[in-house]
């Protein structure tokens, strides 16, 4: 029989654990944490953009990958290293820390601005990043694969705290289900269970789980009333022109109007929305 998992089982510090990304900012405390930005860093003004936008909503932390899996190699793959200083430059001069996807433990050197390194879904199981990450002691963000098992998305956190790194964050991000119209379906009753049988903090990416961005601020505001501790969400300036996942997109008035909705929604659960009046501390860190 497979050894369940041990260590990130909530009996283990049942107040739960809180991962901090930068001073004032943390996952899994009061404060539920927005982080958006577009699926792929495309060229500096792109990024300069959404991170502006993303600052002026209210949200804390600026997504963007430079290192992208993509299915077909013939899919724009990502500008790779300068990708993620870019995204690195634009979050730092908004004030916002970043989030961005790694694919491989040698492409470690080029995350040195990156406040939280995004193990991908499709990744979710490559034990040997795991590993590697493990040793770090940094946030990591890891991601539900398309297709696994709960106890399989908690074991393959439960070998980040087994190697010694407790700073994880748990993301649901849809399963390959059998209906057509929506990219992947959103298993929210996964992430509501992670967070009771773990004591890490766990987000959705109601993005990936679409692929519609009609659905993303509803499916966002049924996250917050779920209790969870935040969102990933892509957002473009122009998602008409995005070399990625454009239809998932939000643009930024909807972002906006999400930011705008989330606080009543919270209030309801008791839970607040990260104020970016830390904003300044984030921003000196
Ligand atoms: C992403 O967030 O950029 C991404 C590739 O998502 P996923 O790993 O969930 O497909
Ligand atoms: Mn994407």
């Amino acid at each position: 029989m497979t050894p369940g998992p041990r260590l990130v089982l909530r009996a283990r510090r049942p107040q739960g654990t809180q991962v901090a990304l930068a001073p004032g900012l943390a996952l899994g405390g009061r404060a539920f944490v927005v982080m958006a930005g577009p699926c792929a860093v495309e060229d500096a003004a792109q990024i300069g953009g959404a991170a502006a936008v993303v600052a002026e909503a209210g949200c804390a932390v600026l997504r963007g990958g430079a290192f992208k899996p993509r299915t077909s190699p013939y899919a724009f793959q990502g500008l790779g290293a300068a990708g993620v200083r870019l995204l690195a430059g634009a979050a730092q001069r908004q004030g916002l820390v970043a989030v961005s996807e790694i694919l491989d433990a040698a492409d470690l050197p080029a995350f040195e601005g990156i406040a939280l390194l995004q193990v991908g879904a499709r990744n979710m199981q490559n034990f040997a990043l795991l590993k590697a990450l493990a040793q770090l002691r940094r946030p990591v963000l890891l991601k539900r694969a398309a297709s696994a098992t709960v106890t399989e998305w908690l074991l393959a956190a439960e070998y980040l705290l087994a190697g010694g790194n407790e700073q994880v964050i748990l993301c649901e991000r849809g399963s390959r289900g059998f209906e057509p119209a929506t990219r992947n379906t959103l298993d929210l009753s996964a992430a509501v269970l992670a967070k009771r049988e773990t004591h890490l903090p766990v987000i959705v990416d109601p993005s990936h789980a679409t692929g519609r961005r009609e659905l993303v601020v509803p499916l966002s505001l049924a996250v917050a009333a779920a209790g969870l501790d935040g969102l990933l969400v892509e957002m473009h300036p122009r998602p008409a022109d995005a070399l990625c996942d454009g239809a998932q997109a939000l643009l930024p008035d909807d972002l906006r109007e999400l930011m705008r909705s989330l606080p009543a929604v919270l209030a309801a659960v008791d839970r607040e929305p990260w104020r970016p009046a830390e904003r300044r501390k984030v921003a000196l860190r």
